[in-house]
């Protein structure tokens, strides 16, 4: 059996959905594999590269072979045309408010994995591809804030004298955030943190910054059963508000990466917030595809306020470490094709009834069959 790699066709995707290793893994599962010309580059894979395991270098038009199609972003409905009926596709959907794009994917035939509804279980942590790419993306909103702000985040005791430590504020402390954290602390800055989850706060801790926030009877029911956070109710957040404004006031950079599943992300900086903190501050909003954690926050953008306030609006994050996202990004998928091959048969034997296969799957055999979409297709 086949597996196509393509080329991702949004140019401003720079990641691939496989890398050397994970092509060698496939075809030591018994495939062939087809990677599109040129499709590694943007990560700094080559033709050669891909080639020196076992690949065959291909274009376009190959994936009408494939019995697997691997790719980071949703399928276009002109790459759909392509596809075989019953290929099963992998990638990151970002189905919720796509309903036309889901069923196009019905339409076409294929079996369409979502890989972020992956649960969070130990079995799947090596496919959690939230977990991997909120990861970079907290490590690269630190570098991205460092590289706007025009001074130096460490306190640097020199002759000529003192420059003095950055006080930077992490708003939601999940995967990106605690990355985020950690990388700040690294650089030298002061860190402080803030979460609505109750457990958020010893991680915080743990990572050596002060949590921030109102503990109140509500804060301690925040966290649903699979630790994600809930939408807070209108007091909480005019508490929560009061309390993040006078402390956003002092800091230098604001990192936000708030979210919510399946709601637009929630507002946690209003303008009169930014337009508190000193000239030349940085806020990084890594929730702005989402709706945004920052009043005045535009995807794609470095938003400078009239206060000479930077707001950094970068999207894709992930894929601005493209290198390192594509290398994590190809073993979560690897990891879960791997769960739906039979070893004896070296054939792709999707178990319908597995756990796993009924949180991702999106389409089968021409239908939307994941119940979070299947209604609104219906
Ligand atoms: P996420 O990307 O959904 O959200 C980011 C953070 O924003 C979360 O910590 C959330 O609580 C926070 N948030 C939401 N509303 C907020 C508000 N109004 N103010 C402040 N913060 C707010 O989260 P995530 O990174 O996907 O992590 C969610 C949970 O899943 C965490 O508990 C994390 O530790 C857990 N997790 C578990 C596994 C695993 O067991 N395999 C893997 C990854 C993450």
């Amino acid at each position: 059996q086949t597996i196509f790699v393509p080329k991702e066709v949004d140019a401003s995707e720079p990641r691939v959905a496989a890398s050397p290793e994970t092509v060698k893994r496939l075809a030591g599962l018994g495939f062939d594999v087809v990677v599109e010309a040129g499709a590694g580059l943007n990560s700094r894979i080559t033709d050669a590269d891909y080639q020196a395991v076992g690949a065959k270098i291909g274009k376009v038009s190959d994936a009408a072979g494939a019995d697997v199609v691997l790719k980071v972003r949703r399928p276009t409905d002109a790459e759909l045309k392509g596809y075989k009926p019953g290929a099963a596709v992998i990638a990151i959907m970002d189905p919720y408010g796509n309903d036309a794009a889901v069923a196009s994917m019905a339409r076409a035939g294929v079996t369409a994995f979502s890989m972020e509804f992956m649960p969070r279980i130990t079995r799947a942590q090596v496919m959690d591809v939230l977990s991997s790419q909120a990861n970079l993306a907290g490590y690269q909103a630190v570098i991205d804030a460092a590289a706007e702000y025009d001074r130096a985040l460490p306190m640097m005791m020199t002759a000529a004298g003192t420059v003095p430590a950055a006080k930077i504020f992490i708003m939601g402390v999940g995967v990106a955030g605690l990355q985020a954290i950690a990388t700040a602390r690294r650089l030298g800055a002061v860190v402080t943190a803030t979460d609505v989850r109750p457990a958020a706060k010893e991680q915080v801790a743990s990572l050596g910054a002060k949590f921030i926030a109102v503990e109140d009877e509500e804060f301690k029911q925040a966290e649903t059963a699979g630790g994600y956070a809930k939408e807070m109710s209108k007091e909480y957040q005019a508490k929560q508000a009061a309390l993040t404004a006078e402390h956003i006031a002092k800091q230098d950079i604001v990192i936000t990466t708030a979210l919510i599943p399946g709601r637009p992300a929630p507002r946690l900086v209003s303008a009169a917030m930014v337009a508190s903190m000193k000239p030349g501050s940085v806020l990084v909003d890594l929730a702005v595809e989402r709706g945004g954690n920052v009043e005045g926050a535009e995807a794609g953008k470095v938003v400078t306020t009239a206060n000479g306030v930077r707001i950094v609006g970068h999207v894709n994050v992930a894929g601005r470490v493209a290198a390192s996202a594509s290398l994590l990004y190809a073993k979560n998928l690897y990891a879960f094709l791997e769960t739906m091959v039979d070893k004896e048969t070296k054939q792709l034997a999707i178990n319908r009834d597995d756990e796993l296969v009924k949180a991702t799957m999106l389409t089968d055999a021409g239908k939307v069959v994941h119940p979070a979409f299947a209604e609104a297709a219906a």
